[in-house]
């Protein structure tokens, strides 16, 4: 029986990467995010390259209501779902008296308060079948903070809490609970962020990716995407079964200073 994976913020960036990874591997997955449909079905039909289904769902992670319908459909098309991967996630760049609230809300709506969604919908099945996987792309502002990121530092702090008292609930039903925590991955997320944190700073583009972005990261390489994706596949395979409650980095050193 192929597994089945939901990946949420899935139609670009990391969470396409680590789906189309779970699909070469034969899994069946749940894909979601926003963009152009014609593109989206693209995708959602070069999954099943892979042996395994492939299915889109349009679900907004801020909405509680679509995010429920995405897990009740993956589990009645596919069993039910057996790896869960809360990906999506946005930012926003501003100093905290400037930020803006709706921002802010957005945040800790789609990059923390998704995932307990979809966790409270996945966890019953998983533990009727003493197994799953829940993989939560955190970041390394899980572990250490940097200015102007406060909404996006708060929601991941507050996953790796999330993490770890789920991970101690379910550490008996043979269900894991971790953390992929990255530095800088090169995707439309970080391109988007270059423009303001330059203007956040008052200094060029090419001067944010190599003394901001580049700066703590001691390998002065970005992170790919497929690193991010090989952690997830490890993290949901039978050797990954006694890693729960925690997080890899994958940062280029970043977090070691
Ligand atoms: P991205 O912008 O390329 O992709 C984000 C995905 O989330 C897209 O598919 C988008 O459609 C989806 N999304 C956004 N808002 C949504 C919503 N309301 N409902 C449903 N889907 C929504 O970003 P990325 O860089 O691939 O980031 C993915 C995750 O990795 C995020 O949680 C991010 O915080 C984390 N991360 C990224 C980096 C990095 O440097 N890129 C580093 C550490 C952690």
């Amino acid at each position: 029986m192929p597994k089945t994976v939901v990946v949420t913020g899935s139609t670009s960036g990391i969470g396409l990467g680590i789906a189309r990874a779970f699909a070469a591997d034969g899994a069946n997955v749940m894909i979601n995010g926003f963009g152009d449909r014609s593109q989206i079905e693209e995708i959602r039909k070069g999954l099943e390259s892979g042996g395994g289904r492939a299915l889109y769902h349009s679900a907004d992670m801020t909405k509680p209501d679509e995010i429920a319908d995405m897990m009740a459909e993956a589990a009645a098309e596919f069993g039910m779902v057996d790896i869960l991967v809360n990906n999506a996630g946005i930012q926003h760049v501003a100093p905290v008296e400037d930020f803006p609230t709706d921002k802010w809300d957005a945040i800790i709506a789609i990059n923390l308060t998704s995932s307990f969604h979809t966790m409270k919908a996945a966890i019953p099945a998983m533990k009727a079948k003493k197994s799953g996987r829940i993989i939560n792309i955190a970041s390394a502002h899980a572990l250490v903070a940097s200015p102007y990121k406060a909404a996006y530092v708060a929601a991941k702090h507050g996953i790796m809490g999330l993490t770890k008292s789920a991970a101690l609930e379910l550490a008996e039903f043979g269900i894991t609970v971790n953390a992929i925590c990255p530095g800088y991955v090169l995707t439309p997320l970080v391109e988007k962020q270059i423009p303001d944190t330059a203007k956040a700073r008052g200094i060029s583009e090419a001067e944010v990716k190599s003394d901001v972005m580049l700066r703590l990261q001691a390998t002065k390489e970005f992170v790919s995407i497929d690193e991010v994706a090989a952690t997830a596949l490890f993290l949901a395979s039978d050797a990954a079964r006694q890693i729960t409650g925690t997080h890899i980095s994958i940062d280029g050193g970043w977090t070691a200073q």
